[in-house]
């Protein structure tokens, strides 16, 4: 059991609903495994008029910083001091460090997707070809990671497809180098799929119980990697049809917890501390797994 003195930090994230989140078991088991003397705590924002109440409290009390999870990574963008290019760019924020009573925005999503693809699939952008399913703040930020790890060409597709062109409208003049390009998630979008190295899924489909894959598995091959940043569950149908390709399948939970990660990393830099990712996916894992037994005994 930790002990919880008068200099222990705070640590924390935002967002509404937080009933399901894993962020609390996955930091705590790195603060604990890491001797950090930091507990981190869910912070229910209802609204956005409360949203500006608890930044003013994060600011003033010894918070090392917080993450920002939905509906409040865009909203966060302009209301901390400084925000960080690539969180600019990908239009939102998913983690705040407060630093002398200052807060200093940063999104760690798409580093966070980057740094699993290499982990767990040996996958490395530079080069490839990626397709993006979803162009909200999820794909806006790992487009910029990916773009800035040398990816070849970046297609966004999604349902609506006039906000996947604004995307790329938006960012192309800032990314040298990868050829980016948009679309709808219709049939029309078969080809793009198909040739891709990298396909990731930035939408929400895969969370409930009985949705469709984004894309069907006759559009997927092997020696593709298709990533899926749904983590609840862990096997959607996006996996699912990905291992019936046989194409490399990956759920959300390596970049869940590599984003995580490298959040801890950024507010403690000073004590140049690497955050361990084997135990924070241990416990992510394990709570995920308790939040399944849960559901099942309510619905049995
Ligand atoms: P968001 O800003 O709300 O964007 C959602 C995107 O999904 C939009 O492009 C939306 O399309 C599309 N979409 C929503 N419902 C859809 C449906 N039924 N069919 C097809 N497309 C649909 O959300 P976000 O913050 O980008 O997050 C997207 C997903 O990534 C969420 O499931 C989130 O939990 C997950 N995520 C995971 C991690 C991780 O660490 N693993 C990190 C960040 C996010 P329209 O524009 O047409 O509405």
């Amino acid at each position: 059991m930790r002990s919880i003195s008068g200099v222990t930090r705070l640590a924390g994230i935002i967002g509404h609903p937080l009933e399901h989140t894993l962020s609390p078991a996955m930091h705590n088991a790195a603060y604990e495994v890491m001797g950090v003397d930091c507990v981190y705590v869910p912070l229910h924002v209802v609204d956005e008029c409360d949203l500006l109440v608890v930044l003013a409290a994060v600011r003033s009390l010894p918070f090392v910083g917080v993450n920002v999870t939905m509906p409040y990574k865009e909203t966060v963008l302009c209301l901390c001091d400084e925000v960080a290019e690539t969180a600019t760019l990908a239009g939102a924020v998913n983690t705040i460090q407060c630093h002398d009573g200052r807060l200093i925005g940063y999104n760690t999503d798409g580093r966070g997707l980057v740094e699993a693809l290499a982990a767990d699939a040996g996958f490395d952008p530079s080069g490839r070809n990626v397709v993006l399913l979803g162009a909200g703040g999820a794909a806006a930020a790992a487009l910029i990671s990916l773009a800035l790890a040398h990816a070849n060409g970046i297609t966004v597709l999604n349902r609506d497809e006039g906000r996947a062109r604004a995307l790329v409208d938006r960012v192309s003049g800032q990314l040298a180098g990868a050829e980016l390009s948009s679309g709808s998630l219709t049939d029309d979008a078969e080809l793009a799929v198909r040739e891709a190295d990298l396909v990731v899924n930035a939408t929400p489909l895969g969370m409930h119980a009985g949705d469709p894959s984004p894309v069907p598995a006759s559009w997927l091959r092997r020696g593709q990697v298709v990533a899926d940043m749904v983590y609840g569950p862990l096997t959607t149908s996006l996996v699912s049809a990905a291992q019936e390709a046989g194409a490399v399948a990956l759920d959300g939970l390596g970049m869940l917890v590599c984003q995580g990660a490298t959040a801890i990393e950024i507010w403690h830099a000073e004590a140049g501390v690497q955050a361990p990712r084997d135990v924070m996916r241990a416990a992510a894992a394990a709570m995920l797994e308790s939040h399944a037994h849960l559901r099942e005994e309510r619905d049995a």
